[in-house]
C-alpha cells in the first residue's frame, strides 16, 4: 500500500525506480510548468539524457504536452513542458448530511460544470444516484465520454479505512460499514476513490500549494461545515492512526454541559462550532432564549432559520446578534485549534467551510481562544489561514484524490 506523499519517494514502497522518477518529473513540470528540459535537468541535477526517455514517455502517453514559447538571451526558444489537463477529467463528490455536491472537473483542479442534490438516505440510494449522475455529466461536458475520465473522487464527512474504502463510520448520515468505493465503481466501471472530507482537503493543499506546503513540516486541515473534521500532516505524511481515526478532534467534549451532539456526547467541538451549531446560537440569540427544552421544538425552529452564509450576510449589514453569534463561534473555533496545537505544534492551520467568509469577523476571537488555551508561547508560531478556494475546497479535496497519487513522488529543487 503506497503511502500518500508527495514528497518523499522512499515511501512510495511499491513503485518501480522508473516509476518515481516519471513522477518526479511529472510533479516538477506540473509545480514548474511551463519548464524546459534542461531547466528540469538543472532542478533535478541529472543530465539531459537520463532525462530524455523519461520526458518522451510522459509525452508519448499525452499527460505531458510540449509548447514552444520561451525565449532565452541567445534568442533560441527551447521546446517547454506542460501538464495536460484537457480532456483529462475527474468527477468530484462530495458528500454531506443534507446537500451533496457533484462536480466535473479538469486534472488541474478546474471546475468544468457544478451541480447540488439532496442526500440520499442509504449509501445503495446514494450509488444509485450517482450512476445515473456521472453517466449524464460526462455525457454533457466530456467529449470522450468516460474515456477521458481518470477516476471519481469521492469525499464524507467520516472516517474511511484508507486500505479497504470503506466508510468506518460518518455520525451525521448515520452510515457504518459501508464500501461505497466498490458499490460505486461496479456500477460505473470507473475508478473510484474515498476519504475523509477534511484529510482529503488536507491532500489538496499537498497537491495545489507545494511551496507553502513544504515551508512547514506539520500541518493540519480543520473543516467546519455540517460537523468539524481535521487532516494532520506530520512530516510530510498523512496521519491516519492505527485503525483510520486519528485527528477525530470534533468528538472530544469541551464543555460536559454544551449542547448535545449527534455523537450522543455533550459540548463536542463540533457541537460547538459547526455550521449548524452557529446558527443554533443564533436563532436563541433572536428568539432570546438559550436552548428550549423541548428539543424537537427546538430543532425545527432553527431547521426553519437560514443558514450560516444568512447569519454572515446579516453581521455584514450590522446586525448586532449575528456578529456576536459568529464572533462567539470564533472563539469556539479557536477553543479547538488549542487542542491540535497542543497535541501536534502544526506550523499551519487550514481552515475550510463556509465561515472563512466571515474570516475579518471570527480570526481575531479564534486567535485569542486558541492563545488562552495552549501554554505561553506554543502558539505564538502557528499560522492559522483560511483555505482560499471557499466555494469548492471540499471538491478540490475530491479531485485531489484522483490527482495526486500521479503525483506522489519527491519533488526535488
Ligand atoms: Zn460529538
Amino acid at each position: 500500500m503506497r503511502k500518500i506523499n508527495t514528497r518523499n519517494f522512499r515511501l512510495a514502497t511499491r513503485s518501480t525506480p522508473r516509476d518515481v522518477n516519471r513522477r518526479i518529473v511529472l510533479n516538477l513540470i506540473r509545480e514548474y510548468q511551463p519548464i524546459s528540459r534542461a531547466e528540469l535537468a538543472r532542478r533535478m541535477s541529472v543530465r539531459r539524457g537520463t532525462l530524455t526517455p523519461l520526458v518522451r514517455e510522459l509525452v508519448d502517453s499525452g499527460v505531458v504536452f510540449e509548447k514552444g514559447t520561451a525565449t532565452t538571451a541567445r534568442g533560441r526558444r527551447p521546446t517547454m513542458l506542460c501538464v495536460r489537463t484537457r480532456g483529462r477529467l475527474v468527477v468530484a463528490v462530495d458528500v454531506r448530511s443534507g446537500r451533496s455536491s457533484i462536480a466535473l472537473s479538469d486534472v488541474g483542479g478546474r471546475m468544468l460544470a457544478r451541480e447540488t442534490f439532496d442526500t440520499p438516505a442509504s449509501p445503495n440510494q446514494l450509488a444509485d444516484l450517482l450512476a445515473s449522475e456521472v453517466t449524464r455529466l460526462l455525457r454533457l461536458h466530456a467529449p470522450n465520454g468516460a474515456e477521458g475520465c481518470q477516476g471519481i473522487g469521492i469525499v464524507l464527512p467520516g472516517m474511511v479505512d484508507r486500505k479497504t474504502g470503506r466508510l468506518i463510520y460518518a455520525p451525521r448520515l448515520g452510515w457504518r460499514d459501508v464500501d461505497l468505493r466498490a458499490s460505486v465503481s461496479a456500477r460505473l466501471g470507473l475508478k473510484v476513490f474515498i476519504e475523509s472530507a477534511p484529510i482529503a482537503c488536507a491532500l489538496a493543499r499537498l497537491w495545489l500549494e507545494p511551496e507553502a506546503t513544504r515551508s512547514v513540516n506539520s500541518f493540519a486541515y480543520v473543516s467546519v461545515s455540517g460537523g468539524i473534521g481535521v487532516g494532520l500532516v506530520v512530516n510530510g505524511e498523512m496521519l491516519r492512526g492505527e485503525t483510520h481515526t486519528a485527528g477525530e478532534f470534533g468528538h472530544v467534549s469541551l464543555d460536559s454541559s454544551g449542547p448535545e451532539c449527534v455523537c450522543g456526547q455533550r459540548g463536542c467541538w463540533e457541537a460547538l462550532a459547526c455550521n449548524a451549531a452557529t446558527v443554533e446560537r443564533y436563532a436563541d440569540a433572536l428568539n432570546g432564549v438559550t436552548g428550549s427544552p423541548d428539543l424537537a421544538l427546538h430543532r425545527a425552529r432553527v431547521a426553519a432559520f437560514p443558514g450560516i452564509e444568512d447569519v454572515i450576510r446579516r453581521a455584514r449589514g450590522g446586525e448586532d446578534a449575528a456578529v456576536r453569534t459568529l464572533v462567539e463561534t470564533g472563539s469556539h473555533i479557536g477553543r479547538g485549534l488549542a487542542l491540535l496545537v497542543s497535541a501536534f505544534n502544526p506550523g499551519r492551520i487550514y481552515v475550510g467551510g463556509e465561515i472563512t467568509e466571515a474570516w475579518d469577523i471570527v480570526e481575531a476571537p479564534m486567535r485569542s481562544a486558541l492563545m488562552a488555551g495552549t501554554i505561553p508561547g506554543s502558539a505564538g508560531a502557528t499560522q492559522v489561514v483560511p483555505d482560499s478556494s471557499l466555494a469548492e475546497y471540499r471538491l478540490l479535496g475530491a479531485v485531489a484524490l484522483v490527482t495526486a497519487p500521479s503525483y506522489a513522488a519527491l519533488a526535488v529543487g
